[in-house]
């Protein structure tokens, strides 16, 4: 099977996949992500969102679509700071898109009032904000070796009963459709493409969604902002250690960095303006993470050392700051939503 077809199912088959399976989240599952790190992450997305709102003529009912919610914490953070603008916190109406049973029975916890769509074109047919913190990352990916002159997608095979990715050296070439994805330095015998088939698929439906109906998206997630290069950056995590993707299937996290610039070329395409792309430390900064935190620790001086760590998790070059990556869509006709706006005129003047 391809590649991206052993993701698909090593995430998401209804009797074995990882994420149909409860408690594979948080700090007693396998990794942590920023909503579940603190609740200052979704507070600051919700304040983001409550600033776009204000800013794009305040629809009103304005569905949220959050893409893979996790637990739902996020969601719930984001609510309780869009309260700051209660006009606002009474426009959201959350929508959860999400394929796990067990997930979605966590966000119904957090969410009585949840509504969930199986398919993004079933989001409402007007403005809508697309939100999504680690769900691009979770897509199934395809990937090409350069073969004896030819593009042959990798597979993955099983020898001895060990899985390990294989290619079919009679295989069709697959030179036609990567042709404006092969980096400008020729490949050479054994260089990999990746291509992130599901998430390009996912950013032209939200992007088509809002040229015709309106609104914003944001995604955050780990990746590169730069030009395509050659190589895998499959990768696997249990129990908060890395191992390999094809030890142990359905027992991992098996994902893939986000192509930002790519993704950013497919949004264009579908019509859309795509905004600078912001590392996480920049976007949570900008967005005030340091004084929110200030005024926590004012309130509560014993956290001051933890809120201290989480600013530097989230934020630090070594940390999740630089490898996270924020993209945000708006319609072609609007202005860049907040943040972003003051980075392209900063751009701009420099
Ligand atoms: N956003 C959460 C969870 C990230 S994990 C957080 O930051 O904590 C990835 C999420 O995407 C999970 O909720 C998973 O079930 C969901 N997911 C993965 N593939 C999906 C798909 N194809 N369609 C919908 N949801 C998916």
């Amino acid at each position: 099977m391809g590649l991206d077809e052993y993701m698909a199912l090593c995430l998401g088959d209804r009797q074995d996949g990882y994420y149909p399976q409860a408690g594979r989240l948080g700090p007693r599952g396998d990794f942590i992500t920023s909503p579940e790190i603190s609740q200052m992450f979704g507070e600051l997305l919700g304040l983001w969102l409550a600033l776009w709102w204000q800013s794009s003529g305040s629809p009103a009912p304005l569905p949220v679509v959050e893409l893979g919610p996790g637990n739902g914490v996020m969601m719930a953070d984001m609510r309780r700071a869009a309260r700051a603008v209660p006009a606002f916190a009474e426009a959201l109406v959350p929508l959860f898109y999400e394929t796990s049973p067990a997930l979605r029975a966590e966000q119904r916890k957090h969410h009585p009032d949840a509504q969930f769509i199986d398919r993004l074109v079933d989001a409402p047919k007007a403005p809508v904000a697309f939100v999504g913190n680690e769900f691009l990352d979770a897509l199934p990916v395809q990937q090409f070796t350069f073969h004896d002159g030819r593009w042959l997608q990798r597979l993955v095979g099983h020898e001895d009963g060990v899985l390990r990715p294989v290619i079919d050296p009679h295989g069709p070439d697959a030179a036609a459709l990567l042709a404006d994805r092969v980096p400008d330095t020729p490949p050479k015998e054994g260089d990999i493409l990746e291509v992130a088939i599901a998430a390009e698929g996912v950013i032209a439906e939200v992007a088509a969604h809002i040229k015709s109906h309106g609104g914003v998206a944001l995604f955050i997630d780990y990746g590169s902002a730069a030009a395509k290069d050659y190589g895998s950056s499959l990768q696997a995590i249990a129990a908060h250690q890395r191992v390999d993707p094809f030890a142990d299937p359905g027992n991992a996290d098996v994902t893939a960095h986000v192509p930002f610039a790519r993704l950013a070329t497919v949004a264009e395409r579908a019509g859309v303006k795509v905004a600078p792309v912001l590392t996480q430390g920049a976007f949570l900064m900008r967005m005030g993470l340091g004084a929110r935190a200030q005024a926590l620790t004012e309130a509560s001086p014993a956290d001051a050392s933890k809120l201290g760590r989480v600013v530097h998790r989230l934020t630090a070059p070594d940390e999740m700051g630089e490898l996270f990556k924020v993209i945000a869509l708006v319609p072609s006709a609007m202005p860049l939503p907040p943040v972003f706006q003051d980075v392209a005129n900063e751009r701009k003047g420099a």
